[in-house]
Formats: C-alpha cells, structure tokens, sequence
C-alpha cells in the first residue's frame, strides 16, 4: 500500500540509509499511533479499579467487600498468594482519607481565605485540561518531526548527526512515556465533566468544597495512585505532578524501626 510515496527528506540508498530508514519507520509508526485519537469513557462503577497500584509488585489493586459490608482493596498478586507480594490490604476509607490529605496538600487549601479563587482555578483546570493535553502531544509531535528533519539534513550535508540522534531519541521517549498517561487521561472524560458540574453548582464560592471532596469528585484529577505501603501513596495528577502522602512505617523522620 502507497509503496510510492516517501516524503522529499527521506533519502533511498544513502550511506546510511538503513539504520535510517528504520529510525524513519519508527518515528512514523510514533506519529500515527493509535492512542493519537482520544477515547472517551464512561464513568466506572469503582472510580479505582485499574488506578491504585502496587509500587512492589506493579499490579492494581482490587475492591473487596466482605459480609459486613466494608470495602477494601487488595493487590492482584498478595491477593493470590502472600509469597509473590505481601503489601497488606487497605480500607477504601484510608484511600478517600489520603487523597483528601492529597487534594488538600496540592491545592494549599488550609491556607486559603475563600476569596473564590480556589473555586474558580478548580473549574479552569478541568476545562482546560482536555486542551493543554491536545497542545502537549501536537508539541510533541512537531518536535519529533522537526528532530527527522535536522538529521535528514546533517545526513544530507555528511555532518556528524550523533548529537542529532540523542536529540530525536530523548523526544521519542517523553512520547513514548507520555502516551500511557494521555490514555489513562482520556477515558477520565465523564469524571472531569461530573465534578466540573458540581463545582458550577457551588455558586462561586470556596466554602462548599470540602463538602464534595469525594473519591468519585477527586478522581477527575487524579491519573494513578501508587501504594508505596498500605499508610504511604504517591497520586500522579492529570498534569503529570505528583504528592505524597501518609507516613513510613515506624516514621523515619523521627529515627528508626
Ligand atoms: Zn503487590
């Protein structure tokens, strides 16, 4: 299919032309992935399941109930047997309370005077944040091509492109890291429009929000929550930031065990 098309800046039966010409596949293969179209989901029944991950095994965790009613959630592997992974179980209720300490840390909000600024950055961010992720990867994007064409023009001129090359890999790489993240980013969509919905419904003022912090309102902000221990967490944001949150175990502020 289209075997006659090449763009002008690629060069057949150069010197160098193989390698090359399998650096230029791979960057096209980059430039017309899949994940380039974004996918809207729905909202999830569970605001966590495949978001709250193990950081000793890497797999998510899972949400159990037992027969009081009381959910918890539990890594896949210790789930299965203690000797692949004995990170312990965590109640849902730690997880809402870690984000809400979350939540609070990124926004300074205990040292916030209800001006209604806090309300109004909030409702920005969110109906922004389809926007500033677009201009990321088109960014991105162009860079990755702009990097093909400085090496196709060094190759051209018989430079050194070595510089060039290191170049166009690091730019391939943030891509490549990236892409997971605006995946995640994009299935988001009905949770970010949930809460933009029920921030507008506070009026403008910077009172209520304590009120709606919830896991289903935070989780429009939240990418990924990695449980370092059941009593420590890392949450990446949609903007690629992260917070830290919890304890050690045994506190190691204060010395040892
Ligand atoms: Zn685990």
């Amino acid at each position: 299919m289209n075997q006659g098309y090449k763009p002008q800046y690629y060069i057949e039966d150069h010197h160098e032309g193989i390698v090359f010409k399998e650096d230029f596949e791979k960057v096209q293969e980059i430039l017309q992935a899949k994940s380039f179209e974004s996918k809207k989901g729905r909202i999830k029944r569970y605001p966590f399941t495949s978001r709250v991950v193990c950081s000793s095994c890497g797999k998510n965790f899972h949400r159990f109930k037992n027969h009081k009613g009381k959910v918890s959630w539990r890594c896949h592997s210790s789930q299965k047997s203690k000797l692949l992974c004995n990170t312990g179980a965590i109640d849902e209720e730690r997880i809402e309370k870690l984000l809400i300490e979350g939540f609070e840390k990124r926004y300074n909000m205990n040292q916030r005077s209800n001006d209604g600024l806090l309300i109004k950055q909030l409702i920005k961010e969110l109906d922004s944040a389809e926007g500033v992720r677009e201009r990321e990867q088109n960014l991105l994007r162009v860079e990755l091509e702009k990097c093909l064409i400085a090496e196709n023009k060094a190759i051209l001129q018989s430079l050194d492109i070595e510089a060039l090359k290191e170049r166009r890999k690091a730019v391939e790489d943030e891509i490549f890291n990236k892409t997971k993240l605006w995946e995640e980013f994009d299935k988001d969509h009905a949770f970010r429009e949930a809460s933009l919905n029920r921030l507008k419904d506070l009026n403008g003022s910077d009172k209520g929000i304590k009120n709606i912090l919830d896991i289903s309102f935070m989780r429009a902000w939240v990418i990924r929550i990695t449980v370092e221990s059941p009593f420590l967490f890392t949450i990446k944001w949609i903007d690629g930031e992260e917070t830290v949150v919890g304890r050690l175990k045994g506190g190691l502020i204060n010395g040892s065990k």
